[in-house]
């Protein structure tokens, strides 16, 4: 069911024109989603997409980080030299040793100096692609159709905006150091034993070979696989949790907070399980990699190959102090280069997600808006359908004369809420148009289109904003006293005004609403806007029998005199509308007055015998 939404202009006030980014081009709007193989190399081409336009700046933070790794190895250097000289038969080279002594000091000054350039320009890149992304997402957001949004969570829509660009974060910002020295030290590192002593080089290399290849065998498709799973149920979870919160009024108004709770607590359940088979399978590996990697294991390795070589007189002494210096600097990197890796696929499938939204196509607008003449609203031949192939709107032909009450019917699942949201362009039609004074709604600018047409549906959103901002949300500079008596006129103003801060109050921080003062804001919003056509369902569902009295009231003064669509839920909207139009598998099967439909004993009559027989008065049951 699409039943989203809030009142009326939310746009991003770029006038939806097309998107230029250059993170947005290229790949097809909702291209295809593959498996996870795919989905890996699609990660990997977006994230290099995302990058390229920090191409230069992300070389010089890796050439300023391998010249501090590079320099951080002197002192080590130093003291294996300084060691050798000390130890060597006969007396020092005082001056070899003082040398050693300010290379050493050389070296570790130049990789501070350097290490830190390289993380504030890492960090710079960071920041720019972290202001250039929000800011192309929230453009997009701001361009897509609304009814994109009723098919996202806003936890999902919040793990990508938020979530997703801050993973990217430790990508640019660290990454490249870690990675940078994880391949120059070991290399420089190497070179240099290898100079010293290439037999007792090969037995370092041991633990590092094993680290590496345990790392292989720990990052295979398998376990990348598992990783994305890990991703999508942390991501259930957080879905799970921002709904939770969010709903809570309604779900604490029927009292299901138990049930919604356990819905929580069985996806947290879940993750648990999955993510503790996920580390299962690798922690013996894991462990035993540690194991081999750690300094203990590799001096002791060091310790036994050199002492084996010394004894043998195959090596002098001294010649074993940059080993038991340099080889802890071999095997460090390789676990660096593991979490470095993680860190990669994890910044791979975020670079997806984020794309995949920068990719939502956005509504197009038209490059001149025409002006409606009047308020007659015609669908003419709409046809409609969510997912290529699967219509779920067929052929309405239907007009709504200005200032007539339309009542839509029909069980759940018609598509009234579709054909309802065609109107304020939740969606475009596939097949046909919506005309507004006889345009096409499509040709209306958003301005013009959402001045005349205001909607309510279910889910009235608040920001955390003050009341009288939420209230006046689309037309911004309305004064305070024609918030105040739209509030007022919406049932809202004497639980507002008794607030300490009035109309100042900020909603989420001085005051939460109820679901049925949600809707009277909702309402309030709609008045303010004063839109001769207006949008409604009317569905009530989560407010007692006081409170939907009060809504129907304020329902009443705001529907006075409109053209209206309404999903019908209400006896009387329905035998007071001017017509009643009866909807069944996508398409109108009647349409006519009460009256008239009552007595043709069609298929309202059928849902409303159908609705006596179980006692039920007003006629939710013909909606959702
Ligand atoms: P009604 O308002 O009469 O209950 P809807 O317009 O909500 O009917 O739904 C009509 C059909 O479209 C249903 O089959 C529903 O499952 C489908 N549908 C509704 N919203 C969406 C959506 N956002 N994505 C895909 N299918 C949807």
């Amino acid at each position: 069911m699409a039943t989203t939404e809030q009142v009326s202009t939310l746009t991003d006030g770029t006038g939806g024109r097309a998107a230029d980014d250059p993170t947005a081009a290229g790949e097809p709007p909702g291209a295809a989603r593959g498996g996870p193989e795919e989905q890996a190399a699609q990660g990997r081409r977006m994230l290099v997409r995302l990058l390229r336009p920090y191409r230069g700046r992300l070389v010089a933070v890796l050439v300023l980080q391998a010249v501090g790794a590079l320099a951080g190895l002197a002192p080590l250097l130093a003291l294996a030299e300084i060691g050798r000289e000390l130890l060597a038969p006969g007396p020092a080279d005082r001056t070899a040793v003082w040398t050693a002594v300010a290379s050493g000091a050389a070296g570790l000054l130049v990789r501070v100096l350097f290490t830190a350039a390289a993380g504030g320009c890492g960090h710079l890149v960071d920041g720019d692609l972290h202001l250039s992304l929000r800011k192309s997402l929230a453009q997009r957001l701001g361009r897509v159709p609304l009814g994109w949004f009723s098919r996202r969570s806003s936890g999902e829509v919040n793990g990508v905006v938020q979530g997703d660009v801050d993973t990217l974060h430790h990508l640019i910002a660290h990454t490249p150091g870690e990675f940078t020295s994880a391949v120059v030290v070991p290399v420089a590192s190497l070179a240099y034993l290898a100079w010293v002593d290439w037999r007792l080089t090969l037995v370092a290399l041991i633990p590092v070979l094993f680290g590496i290849a345990v790392h292989r065998l720990l990052s295979s498709e398998e376990r990348r696989r598992q990783g994305m799973a890990v991703g999508q149920a942390m991501g259930r979870i957080g879905a799970s949790s921002v709904e939770f919160v969010q709903g809570i009024s309604v779900v604490k108004t029927f009292g299901g907070a138990g049930r919604v709770h356990q819905r929580y607590r069985r996806a947290a359940d879940d993750f648990a399980d999955f993510f503790l088979g996920y580390v299962a399978g690798s922690a013996g590996l894991a462990s035993l990699s540690a194991l081999v990697l750690a300094p203990p294991f590799v001096l002791l390795l060091i310790l036994t190959g050199g002492t084996l070589l010394i004894t043998q007189g195959a090596m002098p002494p001294a010649e074993l102090l940059p080993f038991l210096l340099l080889s802890v600097a071999l095997t460090a990197p390789v676990a660096a280069l593991g979490h470095g890796m993680d860190n990669i696929h994890a910044a791979e499938r975020s670079a997806d997600r984020i794309h995949e939204m920068l990719s939502a196509r956005p509504l197009p607008v038209p490059d001149h808006p025409a002006l409606p003449d009047g308020d007659r609203v015609e669908y003419r031949g709409v046809g409609f359908a969510y997912d290529d192939g699967h219509p779920v709107l067929h052929d309405i032909d239907l007009v709504l004369e200005p200032g007539t009450t339309t009542a839509l019917v029909g069980p759940s699942g018609a598509g009234k809420s579709t054909l309802a949201q065609m109107l304020p362009r939740f969606f475009d039609p596939t097949r046909g148009a919506v005309l507004l004074g006889g345009v096409d709604v499509r040709d209306i600018g958003d301005e013009q289109l959402y001045q005349r047409v205001a909607f309510i549906f279910q889910d009235v959103r608040v920001l955390r904003a003050t009341v009288a901002e939420n209230i006046a949300l689309a037309v911004p500079d309305a004064d305070r006293s024609a918030v105040v008596a739209a509030a007022r006129a919406a049932g809202l103003h004497e639980r507002v005004a008794a607030l300490p801060h009035g109309y100042d109050s900020v909603l989420g921080e001085d005051i939460g609403l109820s679901g049925g003062e949600a809707q009277r804001l909702g309402i309030a919003r709609a008045l303010l806007i004063d839109a001769p056509v207006l949008v409604l369902d009317e569905a009530m569902s989560f407010a007692d029998a006081k409170t939907q009295a009060e809504l129907r009231r304020a329902l009443d003064v705001l529907r006075a005199g409109r053209t209206q669509l309404v999903i019908a839920h209400r006896l009387e909207t329905v035998t007071r509308a001017d017509r009643i139009v009866v909807m069944e598998g996508g398409r109108i099967v009647e349409s006519g007055t009460y009256q008239e439909l009552m007595g043709a004993g069609g298929k309202l009559a059928q849902m409303w015998r159908a609705q006596h027989r179980h006692g039920n008065g007003t006629h939710e049951g013909t909606g959702r």
